[in-house]
């Protein structure tokens, strides 16, 4: 490309950059997840099938320099917020380094990252003095045989040094994110909810997605937002149950809803729902997901995607913006996520992006 065509492609529209990135239903996009890689270093069986999914080729990766430029024109249209996902990005080389680059990117004001926990100890001081504000840490059991089963193999021991590590590392708020399945930790959420709150931690619980075209799905799991919260209930005798307010200080950009327990003689304990299938939040959606190869999802229930990478090839960043704005105009209405583990997207969480 000739720098003269270049430096035309790569300067948009005087407009194109002012205009709130809103979709047909009006519903702002602000917050971008971004996997860093599609690898990951559990099998947890809900998200990947035993025999693992086919892996991007390295060349297919987006390098810094490209993830640096996309999220450069994300931010120019308006999102503030971006989480790093995976797979598990902690597994991507120099993720400190990528970090300070998304930091220094005019306009991103609040950046997180959500993480199996297995690398904190080496990572989490690293991480914070990069810039990574808030974490989310998966946790779905804090017994280590159960812990093994459901992540194929994980150590518990290792997760939770990793908090501790995290914790050690100041970062603004550190969430616990359990995914609820009937039969394997549906006894346990008092008991995660009582560790995150000994800790000064946000315990949210999930329900479980039929990814990867029902395939992970075990008939007979799917726990549901209101017996998550009846459950938790159920263990707080006397303790009345709020919903707290969208602007709650436990509140942050994604879908959880979160609830306040008066606990007598211990006082609030919060924890977060984020229900997808019971009590889905599309009509609020405010995200979009970029994968590991920058294939733009804007549902994570459908398997549409649009190549910001090539985009980005072929016609700077003019040619991203306009790809954003088309995909963001097509963003479906909502999922179908449906209860008996059908009506996801053929591809796994870690070819989205979760
Ligand atoms: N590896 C990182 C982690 O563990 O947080 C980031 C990626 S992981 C896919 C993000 C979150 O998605 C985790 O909390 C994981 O438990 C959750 N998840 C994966 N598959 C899911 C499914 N089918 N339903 C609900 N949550 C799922």
């Amino acid at each position: 490309m000739s720098t003269a065509l270049a430096e035309r492609r790569d300067s948009p529209a005087p407009g194109e950059t002012t205009r709130p990135l809103v979709d047909r239903q009006l519903r702002r996009v602000e917050y971008l997840r971004l996997s860093v890689t599609d690898r990951c270093n559990l099998r947890c069986t809900y998200c990947i099938p035993e025999d693992g999914v086919a892996h991007l080729e390295r060349s297919d990766v987006l390098s810094f320099e490209e993830v640096v430029a996309l999220v450069r024109s994300f931010a120019r249209l308006g999102v503030r917020r971006l989480r790093l996902t995976g797979g598990e990005p902690t597994l991507r080389r120099d993720l400190p380094q990528l970090v300070k680059m998304l930091r220094a990117i005019p306009g991103i004001d609040d950046l997180a990252l959500s993480t199996n926990g297995l690398r904190l100890v080496e990572l989490a001081a690293p991480l914070r003095a990069a810039g990574v504000d808030r974490l989310n840490v998966s946790l779905d059991s804090l017994q280590p045989t159960r812990f093994a089963r459901i992540t194929r193999g994980g150590d518990v021991g290792r997760v939770l040094a990793g908090i501790e590590a995290a914790r050690a590392a100041g970062f603004h708020a550190i969430k616990v994110n359990v995914v609820a399945v009937r039969g394997f930790n549906d006894d346990e959420l008092p008991a995660l909810c009582s560790y995150a709150w000994e800790r000064g931690l946000i315990p949210r619980f999930i329900e479980q997605m039929p990814m990867a075209d029902g395939a992970l799905f075990v008939p007979g799991t799917f726990l549901g937002a209101a017996d998550i919260r009846a459950m938790i209930a159920a263990s707080l005798p006397g303790a009345a149950l709020l919903a707290e307010p969208a602007d709650g200080p436990a509140a942050g950009a994604g879908p959880a809803r979160y609830w306040r327990a008066d606990v007598p003689g211990q006082g609030a304990r919060r924890f977060g729902i984020i229900s997808p299938l019971t009590e889905h939040f599309c009509d609020t959606c405010n995200r979009v997901r970029l994968s590991a190869s920058g294939a733009l999802h804007t549902c994570l229930g459908h398997d549409d995607a649009t190549d910001l990478r090539a985009a980005l090839q072929d016609g700077g960043d003019a040619a991203v913006i306009e790809a954003i704005r088309a995909a963001i105009g097509a963003k479906r209405d909502g999922h179908q996520f449906g209860l008996l583990g059908i009506g996801g997207p053929r591809k796994a969480m870690v070819q989205i992006g979760g």
